[in-house]
């Protein structure tokens, strides 16, 4: 189970230079295979055309990359995989699963230091929790992760048993869990989990 020192461990994590460059690099190769695929509706060449991000309690990440289809009447969009960002949130992928896999119960007293600790929102920390424990639970990718990783469990306690069976303590088992989370974080799979 998660302690009481959580908040102090997470702010750790954050402050991870090593971490940071990790999971800068595995992005970077994510999207050089993105780019090397090409135009997955044409074929076409690739242009980087990177979305502007700024990142709220976590590294300075100032943008997440991103192509466009280089040829005439196509130009469609490709954003490959992350494991920094997680859909349109500002917040850094690492950051949503660091305190996501901490906030269980919500008590106001752990609420309260989590504000004050990574400067995030009451409502935006609540807006993560039901996102872990409805939305991410109940979308095919949740459900299918469920039938791959845990005996069959109540749905409800999935999101704190997901990091608990990565066992986010360590920093390549979080490794483990971002990439896993990955898929999740490309525009259309995003569509189907936004709040
Ligand atoms: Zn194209």
């Amino acid at each position: 189970m998660l302690t009481t020192s959580s908040e102090s461990w997470c702010q750790n994590q954050l402050a991870d230079q090593q971490l940071h460059q990790l999971l800068e690099k595995v992005d970077w190769d994510l999207a050089e295979q993105a780019h090397q695929q090409g135009c997955l509706f044409c074929g076409g060449k690739l242009h980087r055309a990177d979305y502007d991000r700024k990142p709220r309690g976590g590294p300075e990440w100032d943008y997440r990359y991103s192509f466009c289809c280089a040829r005439e009447g196509c130009r469609r969009r490709r954003t490959p995989e992350s494991v920094r960002f997680m859909g349109r949130r500002v917040y850094a992928g690492l950051v949503v699963v660091l305190v996501s896999a901490l906030v269980h119960g919500l008590k106001p007293e752990r609420v309260a230091r989590l504000r004050e600790a990574l400067g995030i929102e009451r409502r935006t920390l609540e807006r993560w929790h039901q996102w872990w424990r409805v939305t991410f639970v109940e979308s095919s990718f949740g459900r299918a992760a469920r039938a791959r990783f845990l005996p069959p469990l109540c749905p409800r306690t999935r999101p704190g048993l997901l990091g608990l069976s990565f066992q986010v303590q360590r920093r390549d088992r979080r490794l483990a869990l971002l990439r896993f989370l990955a898929p999740l974080t490309t525009p259309s799979a995003w569509q189907e989990l936004v709040m």
